[in-house]
């Protein structure tokens, strides 16, 4: 097992909230807020400063900044997809810009409304603009497996963008598996080729369980020494551009994975199950993760009580 901590970022308040039927309110966006910032998590994604015509669930972003508490040692952050977002977000003191491009040309129509041209000037922007400032830009590259309008995203259209994202002076870039394309393949492929041209940058993957892949696609990065990771408390979330909208892999899910393989977290995995239960309770809905159902491995069962139904 390395010794390196494995530090999760929860996106489940922005990737998560963002495509739910119901419009959830900002007071329980900050009692959901309140909960994942006790579970131990030092990442947590609160919102997105994007148009609220375009995405109307987060059109409280600066509400709920100003209205949450923040645990100490704890950055928070948004996504941050133009200038004008940017400003937004740090007259809201958000400490992480995420910002980024998709690799696929059409998904950035349709995500952000620009070429990938235009979302690349966007983040050479966001991140002059962050320089002078406290906060800093963290990458994403955005369908870096696969688009579900164009299919396969090679290596060799990554590396450009990437390279953007370097000279921009993200020092943390996510691998986003928008719309759960990827497989443990494609993971390892991306995550080399990124690791040996730029080793002094840290690679991290954001996924989704789209296709079933997310914990395999996880274990792909872990084996080549990736540390950061996103996911969503209860496996919420989905994508509004995808054509299924299946959530980020499962926060609760992922971290008694890791635990089970003795991997460091400093994550409280029971805390992690509350807020996953009160984020139920919010939506009124039942959320993908796994262990909120079947509870921890650990938890054993009385086989006594199992003997007394079992037929003779
Ligand atoms: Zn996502």
């Amino acid at each position: 097992m390395s010794g390196k901590q494995i530090i999760i970022s929860e996106v489940g308040a922005r990737d998560g909230l963002q495509t739910q039927p119901v419009q959830v309110s900002t007071a329980d966006k900050i009692r959901m807020l309140y909960a994942l910032s006790a579970t131990g998590l030092r990442r947590i994604e609160v919102t997105s400063f994007v148009h609220p015509k375009i995405v109307p669930q987060m059109a409280d972003a600066e509400d709920v900044l100003a209205g949450m508490h923040r645990a100490p040692g704890v950055r928070y952050a948004a996504f941050v997809p133009n200038i004008k977002g940017a400003e937004r977000a740090l007259a809201a003191r958000v400490e992480d810009f995420k910002s980024g491009v998709a690799v696929s040309e059409t998904f950035n129509s349709l995500n952000v409304r620009m070429s990938t041209g235009q979302a690349m000037q966007a983040f050479a922007d966001i991140s002059a603009f962050a320089k002078g400032t406290s906060s800093q830009v963290v990458g994403v590259l955005g369908t870096a497996f696969g688009c579900p309008y164009e299919g396969d995203m090679p290596v060799e259209r990554c590396l450009p963008l990437i390279e953007v994202m370097v000279e921009g002076c993200a020092k943390l870039i996510y691998f986003a598996d928008t719309t759960g394309m990827a497989n443990p393949g494609s993971i390892a492929r991306l995550v080399e080729a990124a690791q040996k041209r730029w080793p002094e940058i840290n690679f991290g993957l954001h996924l989704h369980n789209t296709r079933g892949l997310g914990l395999a696609n996880a274990l792909a990065g872990l084996e080549r020494g990736v540390t950061d990771f996103e996911s969503s408390i209860g496996g919420m979330g989905g994508c509004p551009y995808a054509p299924l909208a299946v959530g980020n892999i499962c926060t609760e899910d992922f971290v008694h994975m890791l635990h089970g393989m003795g991997y460091e977290t400093a994550l409280d995995l029971d805390a992690l199950i509350a807020a996953a239960r009160l984020t139920e309770t919010i939506l009124g809905a039942k959320l993908p993760g796994m262990v909120l159902r079947a509870g921890k491995a650990s938890e054993l069962h009385d086989a006594e009580k199992k003997r007394d139904k079992a037929p003779a």
